[in-house]
């Protein structure tokens, strides 16, 4: 059997973690077992359509590297891949009227007062809520062409056998036994003629030819409803694998407050797709071992289902922020300096740093915002002290965006000097005259000229000389390696700042 899955998101917001999760996993499983991963879009739910949101979905499955073979972008051989269009097509017009031939579904024209009652009676009784026939699920098909005639409006119901105990088996869950008598009779087709998803999603499953229906495990409820129909028709039904959610640390469902959900917010905040698709591939997956840090390659050679974890996985942004800084570690100077010069380019970055630092006030943000602007100045001004500043700070950052902060000092030749750290060494003695030897200095190894200043002088600690040279020239009491960054910045630089540090040292 060849593994077919579909990614099938209803236009109605912007992809979240989660949502791309979902697709991830289906990228990594057809790509393992050279299979085909088709991307559906669910809009038949005409009220929820939120318009720029079919877009946003490419986008963010673009960024992300997750690829399709067959799908709404590109076509196929089971197309149209939009529901509304297969709709426009009749296909589930075509098909509904089989169940209702076959007894398997039924017209019910209820009113809204009507299911209004019927669900406070069953409250009121202590009964399961939900739809289990009323008056039409055996109506004759007179009292159903009367009330067609008399113009009411109506929709089509799946008929779910009663009595009976419906039994699927879920990958990650195993045998799942429903009550029949606890399954309501889900709508197929509504008053406006729409498909559900319940009804779409299934028949665009068979005639997709789709293996393993992988979706997340909110939908298991629904799971009976959906082998059902399949049952109905006489179709085989796919394989059910439901995903575990993700949770926030503080064990409640992902949500807004834990902070950034939307899959775009991440490119915005300067990580990088293949260590957000690391990091969310196991939330809810374990490549076996202790394996934690693997490329899109490495995830689809050792996907497995087998590996999907029933437990729900937990959204750690630290451990994010540490796999990112990883994989920033592990591009090619060329790779990274493209990556860094793309957030600093985005104006959906700049937007989100202004947010985030007016929004929270938060300094560091601040930081970062105002460092994206210097470093977007400096790459096309200055590019190549703006590359040497990357690889200089390329082991220190947790996100592209940090960059602009972390190498700021790169770009000025007056930069603030720590308060502190100046109150502690301002006025030692020993100060002026290792400027002036820097500044003097015309190789450039500082490495050996620091050693040999210090040898020459009596200094038996390279601490006094390297922390004045690192103020005096960047500002700061941390940093990349004082002689790297000495031969970055060059002697020309060098002179002009330690000109200048003199005089606030003294
Ligand atoms: N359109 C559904 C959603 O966006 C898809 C669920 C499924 O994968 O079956 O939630």
């Amino acid at each position: 059997m060849s593994v077919r899955v579909r990614y099938a998101p209803s236009p109605t917001g912007s992809p979240h973690v989660g949502n791309i999760r979902d697709a991830l996993f289906k990228h990594l499983f057809a790509k393992r077992y050279g299979g085909v991963n088709i991307l559906r879009i669910e809009d038949t739910d005409r009220t929820r359509y939120v318009p720029g949101c079919e877009e946003e979905i490419v986008e963010s499955l673009n960024w992300m590297g997750i690829e399709f073979q067959e799908g709404f972008t590109q076509g196929g051989d089971h197309g149209p891949y939009r529901q509304s269009e297969r709709k426009e097509q009749g296909i589930y017009q075509d098909l509904v009227q089989k169940l209702l031939d076959s007894g398997h579904a039924y017209w019910a024209f209820d009113t809204s007062e009507e299911l209004e009652e019927m669900r406070e009676f069953q409250k009121i009784n202590k009964q399961a809520i939900g739809y289990y026939g009323g008056m039409w699920r055996d109506a004759s098909p007179n009292q159903v062409e009367e009330a067609k005639r008399a113009g009411k409006p109506g929709v089509i119901r799946l008929a779910i056998p009663r009595d009976k105990t419906i039994v699927l088996e879920d990958v990650i869950r195993g045998r799942l036994e429903f009550d029949s008598n606890t399954v309501d009779d889900p709508v197929l087709i509504k008053a406006d003629g729409m498909p559900t998803y319940h009804f779409a999603a299934m028949v665009d499953d068979h005639l997709m030819g789709i293996t393993h229906i992988m979706r997340g495990e909110e939908w298991i409820s629904s799971a009976p409803k959906h082998a059902w129909l399949f049952d109905a028709y006489g179709w085989d039904r796919p394989i059910f694998v439901h995903c575990p959610v993700i949770k926030g640390k503080d064990g409640s469902k992902l949500s807004k407050r834990h902070g950034d959900t939307r899959c775009l917010d991440y490119r915005s905040a300067g990580y990088l797709p293949a260590a957000l698709a690391n990091f969310i591939a196991l939330i809810g997956w374990s490549p076996g071992g202790d394996r934690e840090l693997m490329s899109m390659d490495e995830m689809a050679e050792a996907f497995s289902l087998e590996g999907l974890q029933p437990s729900p996985g937990v959204f750690d942004l630290d451990k994010l922020k540490w796999m990112n800084a990883n994989h920033i570690r592990g591009l090619s100077s060329a790779d990274l300096v493209a990556a860094v010069r793309g957030v600093a380019e985005d104006p959906e970055a700049e937007a989100y740093y202004r947010k985030a630092h007016e929004e929270k006030e938060d300094p560091a943000d601040k930081a970062i915002y105002l460092g994206l602007a210097t470093l977007r100045t400096a790459l096309g001004e200055q590019t190549e002290l703006a590359e040497k500043m990357i690889a200089l700070e390329q082991e220190r950052v947790t996100t592209l965006a940090d960059f602009g902060a972390a190498g700021a000092f790169f770009f000025t030749d007056e930069p603030e000097i720590d308060g502190t750290a100046l109150a502690k060494w301002k006025g030692q003695a020993h100060i002026p005259a290792l400027f002036d030897a820097a500044i003097q200095y015309s190789g450039s190894d500082y490495e050996t000229f620091v050693k040999e200043y210090a040898a020459a002088n009596g200094f038996e600690k390279l601490v006094p000389l390297q922390v004045p040279l690192r103020l005096g020239l960047t500002g700061k009491t941390s940093g990349p390696g004082l002689f790297d960054l000495m031969a970055a910045l060059g002697p020309e630089r060098i002179r002009v700042r330690l000109e200048r540090a003199k005089g606030i040292f003294a």
